[in-house]
Parts: C-alpha cells; structure tokens; sequence
C-alpha cells in the first residue's frame, strides 16, 4: 500500500501539534470536511459513530462501526498507518475512546460540524474534561492550502470550466430552467466530478434571485440567465464557477450594467495578493459598482473559501479584518441584481499565491450570448 498523495500522515501531525499549541489534549472529529482533510476518508454521516481521535502526544485511531471497517480500511485512511477500531453492535463506542485516552484529560475539541447528540455523548463520557470546538485549530490549517490542494482546486476548476464552455449545447429558448440544469447536472459528472454539488439557472427575472435554483420558467429570447454551478470532484475538492449568458439579443440597459459588473471582478480579481484584507478586497469591487448607481443592487458579500467543502473560510465580506495569506482559495462573485427585471453574476475561484491570485477558472468573462 502506498499513501495517497493528497492525504499524507503529515496532515495528522500537523493537526496534532496545533492541538498541543491550543493546549488541547485530543481533537475528536466525526464525518465530515474535517474528517476527510485530516485521513481522506469520506465517512458516511450515520447515528452510529464514526471518530477519529487525534491525541496531542500520542497516536491517532479511527473509531468505525465494525461494518464501516472495511470501507474504512480502503479509502486513504487505511494507508496513514494508524489504528482503525471498529465497535460492535453492543459496544458503547464512546466508552471506548474514553478507556483509550489518558486519564487526565481536561480539554478536548469536537469538530465544528459534530451532531449535538454525540457532542453530549462525550461530555458524559469525558466528564472532567472541558469540550471546546476543533475548528480553533483546524480551521487555519484547511485555509492555508498546500500545493497538493491547489492543484486539486486547480483540477476541480478546469472541470467546471468544461461544463460551461458546453452551454451553447442545453441553454436555449423554448427550454425550460429544470430541463437545462438536468443536462448540466449530467455534464458536472460527465466532466471529472463525482458529485454535483448545486445547479443554479436564473433566467429573465430569476437571474436577480442570487440563489435562485431551478424553476418550470421557459427561457425566453433576450433572458440573461445566471449559470452558477459546481460540484465535488474524487479527491474531494470542489468546484463553483458563474457565468451569466444572454439568449438572443442582449438590451443596452443590461450590457451597461453587464459592462460595470466585468469591470468590478475584473479588478478584484486582478488585486489578489498576500497582506490586503478580505475587506479591502470586497471594496475594490463594490466601490465600482456603488459609483456606477448600482450598490444597492450588490446585495451579497464578494465570496467565500473554498476546499473540501464549497463554502469554508475565509469569507470575503466587507468590514473583515481576515488579512489574504499565500494558499487561501476563495471565490470573487460580485453581482447585481434589479429586482422583478433581471441579475447577473461573475464568479471564478482564485488562490492568493506570494505575489498575486492565480484564476483556477478560465473560461472568458465577456458577457456569453447564444443564440
Ligand atoms: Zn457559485
Ligand atoms: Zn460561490
């Protein structure tokens, strides 16, 4: 067996440390992104409990439910060299992890997204020790992606990019949102993903619903119509990219304010570098579009991280103080949207490197009209 080479041991140590630096004895995490960036076990999120439990000085395990062991055993987790227990039936599971940590733990931090049920399950299993949340420590190393990551990320985007450059084949007039968005959810998969993640298709007025999905609306001649799509790809990274495309002939009020849009992500796109603020970045392009009469109409932040799960830290958002560091993927997707009349939206995927961002999406940005 041979480890995988996104999923490597040294994610475990790294983990491990941080835990010790936040003076926490274990972490506990469940099914989940936090679970697979950790082992790149892609763990069904059941009743039964499935945990890794990562000591700060001593070696992990991995929980599983005796029937998972197997699945378990398979995935990237099985080659990291760490025990995989699995409990039968009639064991108690979290008695379990109780017996095989130290007797003096006094702080432990379950993952961000742990069911409440099994969260108290180890309050009274581990009642001396204080529960905090894992994302502490975990959140900073899923932010700052290493370059294994970006090329995951960088995978996941020119598969997404495929999808669009195809639009031309399913989005035309006399079709309904629902029967463009099968074809699309088709293609995600047909395209590198292993999972379709959303489907959005905003024609006419939807295309000012943000996150409009799909309707029985029949795309009309002259619609704009938001294309935002995305989905998991095998290693477990995903993908988002919009588009915004108009059938038919386009009217000059939409190509003006289509014109102001561009020009915004454009310059945010362009001002990824390490040391601005997530703030700073928001501004570069709302500023813009605030000055062409539109900021009212620009009623979302400018984007959202992006890694083992479609939205993550760090959120780019006006007012944030979250300073871009080399590693950080996220996405730019200013939009503005006139309500009852019509929207659009630009959306790639950068990744801030040490001097600049890199664009993981590649398809032109120029306003796409099919005929
Ligand atoms: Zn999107
Ligand atoms: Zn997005």
């Amino acid at each position: 067996m041979s480890a995988h080479p996104l999923y490597t041991a040294d994610r475990l140590d790294r983990a491990a440390k941080a835990a010790a630096a936040a003076g926490l004895d274990a972490l506990l995490v469940g099914p989940g992104a936090d679970l697979r960036f950790l082992t790149g076990y892609d763990a069904l999120p059941l009743e039964r409990l499935t945990c890794l439990v990562l000591p700060a000085s001593r070696d992990a395990f991995l929980v599983v439910p005796a029937l998972e062991r197997p699945a378990a055993l398979a995935s990237p987790a099985g080659d990291l060299g760490i025990e995989i227990v699995g409990w039968g039936e009639s064991e108690d599971p979290y008695a379990l992890i109780a017996a095989r940590l130290p007797h003096t733990v006094a702080a432990v931090a379950v993952d961000n997204h742990m069911w409440a049920e099994k969260a108290a399950a180890f309050r009274e299993a581990l009642p001396e020790a204080r529960q905090e949340l894992a994302g502490q420590v975990l959140g900073a190393l899923r932010t700052r992606k290493v370059p294994a990551e970006v090329e995951a990320l960088r995978r996941a985007g020119a598969a997404i990019d495929r999808v669009h450059s195809r639009m031309g084949e399913w989005l035309r007039a006399g079709r309904s949102e629902r029967e463009v968005g099968r074809d699309i959810a088709a293609a995600i998969l047909d395209e590198g993903h292993v999972r379709t993640d959303f489907v959005i298709v905003g024609s006419g007025p939807n295309s000012a619903s943000p996150h409009h999905e799909l309707s029985d609306r029949v795309v009309e001649h002259g619609d704009p119509v938001v294309v935002d799509i995305g989905g998991t790809t095998a290693d477990g990274y995903c993908s988002d990219s919009t588009r915004t495309y108009v059938v038919g002939e386009p009217s000059p009020e939409f190509l003006r304010l289509y014109e102001v849009l561009l020009a915004a992500q454009c310059a945010q796109t362009d001002a990824v570098r390490p040391g601005l603020t997530s703030g700073e970045l928001d501004a570069v392009g709302r500023d813009p579009i605030t000055a062409a009469g539109f900021g009212a109409h620009f009623i979302h932040r400018t984007g959202h991280g992006i890694g083992l799960d479609t939205h993550e830290e760090p959120y780019i958002v006006s007012g944030s103080p979250v300073v871009l560091e080399p590693g950080m993927a996220f996405s730019v997707e200013p939009g503005i949207y006139l309500e009852g009349k019509y929207g659009a939206r630009i959306e790639d995927i950068v990744v801030c490197g040490e001097h600049g961002g890199e664009r993981l999406n590649l398809t032109s940005r120029e306003l796409r009209v099919l005929p």
